[in-house]
């Protein structure tokens, strides 16, 4: 079997840094064939546009792509017609055809006092939002009318509700928690309609022939969106799958993440249709004030990396170690200063790596 092909865009800040950290680990679980390009501001400065063709055609030929954070006070800018980093990242979404994002939040036990929450609420929280990202209001039509007046406009369609609802589905293991607003919204009725006719058809599909079993088992349950931010805090431990549209995602994702305690500790996954690559990357932004201390917190990134194994290669037993190795890294005691110790990125990949 030849060796995967990953793309890695380290762009800004601390993104080389932690990309570095998180290389280190991947080439300890195999080989890969692993080639680096420029993105946001590192390809502003070398071809003076955040996402050159060349990189987007990389990527789209590859297995997957391992992206560090991309931005900084260098290309900040009010001149509308400059470039911009984030433009790198919008045009690898819409170039790639991403279409669902996935945030795991599942705090680690060690760092359960690290969250706003109290432990007694969030201990044993392991859940997923599955995000819609490339329909909704952030996409519809939007503008001025006369006399100080605006207007964005949301729209979805059947095919796109169903293929996240796939998405969903597939990452459950008990229960998939659909939240919109059917009370007022048009859009969220279809997406009820459809989400609930997708589950149907899954569940009679379960009972054929070629039944993956596990099917069967997952429930599905419609929750407004006001409602699922009030349960997100008072009982994240019962959710498993939140799937949702991009606006709601957005928002509830942000504040799903919070229960983990720092920003330096959450990965993502942005997927488009089976067989393309994914794109996997930290959460969190390019840290300007703390790019080139070493005192980036890559795990992240590491755990962007158990990602892009599980829903990028299919090689889930070397995703689970990797989130393994990371937790025993924890409990050991493992803290950068983000976490309130002293350990360094170095410290904290070479933590990772003795565990694994
Ligand atoms: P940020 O996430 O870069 O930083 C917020 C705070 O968290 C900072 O104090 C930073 O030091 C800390 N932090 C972030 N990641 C950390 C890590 N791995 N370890 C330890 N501490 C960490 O957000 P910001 O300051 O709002 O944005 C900085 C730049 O990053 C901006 O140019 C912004 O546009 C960009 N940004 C990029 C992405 C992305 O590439 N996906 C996302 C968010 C922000």
């Amino acid at each position: 079997m030849s060796a995967a092909r990953i793309v890695t865009l380290p762009g800004d800040g601390i993104g080389p840094e932690v990309i570095a950290a998180a290389l280190t680990v991947l080439h300890r679980l195999g080989d890969f064939e692993v080639t680096e390009h420029a993105v946001g501001g590192a390809s502003i400065d070398a071809h003076g546009t955040a996402l050159t063709d060349e990189t987007l055609d990389a990527c789209r030929t590859s297995d997957a792509v391992l992206l560090g954070a991309v931005g900084g006070p260098k290309w900040d800018s009010t001149d509308p017609a400059a470039p911009r980093p984030e433009q790198g990242l919008l045009g690898l979404r819409k170039g790639l055809g991403l279409f669902a994002n996935l945030r795991p939040v599942r705090p680690s036990a060690a760092l359960l006092d690290a969250s706003p929450l109290k432990r007694e609420r969030i201990e044993g929280t392991d859940l997923l939002v599955v995000r819609e990202l490339t329909g909704g209001i952030y996409f519809g039509e939007r503008g001025r009318t006369g006399g100080g007046a605006a207007f964005d406009t949301c729209a979805y369609s059947v095919p796109e509700i169903e293929r996240i609802a796939e998405v969903g589905f597939r990452s459950a293991r008990r229960r998939v928690t659909s939240v919109d607003k059917a009370n007022v919204l048009e859009t969220s009725r279809l997406w009820r309609e459809t989400v609930e006719r997708y589950a149907g058809d899954l569940r009679r599909a379960a009972r054929g022939e070629d039944a993956d079993p596990r099917e069967d088992v997952i429930e599905l349950e419609h929750m407004l969106v006001d409602n699922a931010a009030m349960q997100l805090v008072s009982r994240p431990r019962d959710f498993d799958v939140i799937l949702t549209e991009n606006m709601f995602g957005d928002i509830l994702s942000d504040e799903a993440a919070m229960l983990t305690g720092s920003i330096g500790m959450l990965p993502s996954a942005s997927l488009g249709a089976p067989g393309t690559p994914g794109l996997f990357e930290p959460v969190h932004g390019s840290a300007p004030d703390i790019a080139g201390t070493g005192q980036a917190n890559p795990l992240a990134t590491i755990g962007s990396v158990a990602m892009l194994l599980r829903h990028g290669l299919a090689r889930p037993e070397e995703a689970d170690a990797l989130d393994a190795a990371i937790d025993s890294a924890l409990d050991g005691g493992l803290r950068t200063p983000d976490l309130g110790g002293q350990a360094t990125t170095e410290d904290a990949t070479a933590a990772v790596l003795t565990r694994l």
